[in-house]
């Protein structure tokens, strides 16, 4: 069973993300964040992002 259980700690709005629960939550054990010498936020990114293949493009 994939059993979704939250990170209360990390708020993630990339809805578009196997990983994303309702609410804004990141549902993945873990995740890792790129890019190593980032200068601002924009520069980063999470690497842990799964395209979420059943998501319908409205
Ligand atoms: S894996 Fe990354 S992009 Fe996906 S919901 Fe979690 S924090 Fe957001």
């Amino acid at each position: 069973m994939d059993q979704k259980k939250i990170n209360p700690g990390v708020k993630c709005v990339v809805n578009t993300c196997h990983y994303y629960s309702e609410g804004d939550h990141c549902a993945a054990s873990k995740i890792e964040v790129q890019h190593r010498n980032a200068h601002s936020s924009t520069e980063t990114d999470c690497a842990t992002f799964k395209p979420n293949n059943q998501s319908s493009m409205s």
